[in-house]
């Protein structure tokens, strides 16, 4: 999620804009110098020089770069996921904008239609095909989360590539066609084999990696063993609020769903 004080637009840039934030990505890492964000004069020529909203009234352009450019000394590059921390968190969040801009340029230089190099849109982020006319815009993927509740235990998995001893809300993939609810149930359903009712809302986080979008709910148990899904899920417990295993990273809606429930219990 953007910060309240960011407001979204986008327009391709001839010419950096001398008084604007500068976020500069290489592939999918963000460029620092000296502990910061790296800034224009710091670099080779961008690839493309994008606007992509104003914080607090100052313009932010995102500058890119291929993966393989060759950085000047003193230029780092950091995956955005292990930046938190690099950067203050409204700065991170917009970043996580610019980096989904990015990606969505890198990964849509040719039409999927008929094949030819697409060019970026002037006016809105998107890319066009000058042969077919086939436009694309940034892919953002919908991802249901459901924090599972019996009385004050809390059903909590763990997926096989998550660092050891952390536990985490049940998620996946919104499939075509599927309403939020019914990924909901067949999530829960698949990934630990019980059932649930009682649907409620918690609330929604971009998350850039490379291009989610969680929307997180609490639901009741209603009944069922738990079976770990093969493959997806190592394991699967019940967790009491006095006994709760490692949690996700501050950062992420997983970690805030979790802490709501053991606040507000
Ligand atoms: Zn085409």
């Amino acid at each position: 999620m953007l910060p309240d004080d960011f407001i979204t637009s986008y327009r391709l840039l001839d010419a950096p804009l001398p008084e604007a934030l500068t976020l500069a990505f290489a592939g999918d890492a963000l460029l620092f110098a000296a502990g910061k964000p790296a800034g224009l004069a710091d670099l080779p020529p961008p690839q493309a020089l994008h606007l992509i909203g104003h914080y607090r009234g100052q313009p932010v352009q995102l500058a890119d770069w291929p993966a393989t450019v060759e950085l000047p000394e003193g230029i780092s590059a950091s995956a955005l996921r292990t930046a938190w921390g690099m950067l203050d968190e409204a700065l991170w969040l917009i970043a996580g904008r610019a980096s989904q801009i990015a990606t969505f340029h890198r990964t849509h230089a040719y039409c999927g239609v008929c094949g030819t190099p697409t060019l970026a849109d002037r006016s809105e982020a998107a890319r066009v095909c000058p042969a077919c006319e086939h436009r694309v815009w940034p892919r953002v993927s919908p991802a249901v989360m459901v924090l599972i509740r019996r009385g004050s235990e809390l059903l909590l998995a763990r997926s096989p590539h998550f660092r050891p001893g952390v536990y985490s809300a049940v998620a996946g993939f919104v499939e075509p066609g599927e309403s939020l609810e019914a990924c909901a149930h067949r999530e829960v359903q698949e990934e630990v084999g019980v059932t649930i009712a009682n649907l409620r809302w918690f609330g929604s986080q971009s998350w850039s990696f490379p291009h989610s979008l969680m929307l997180a709910f609490v639901a009741d148990y209603v009944g069922g063993d738990i079976v770990p899904q093969a493959g997806e899920i190592e394991d699967a417990r019940w967790f009491t609020p006095d006994a709760m295993p490692g949690l996700p990273g501050a950062n992420s809606i997983a970690y805030r769903l979790i802490r709501s429930a053991l606040d507000h219990d």
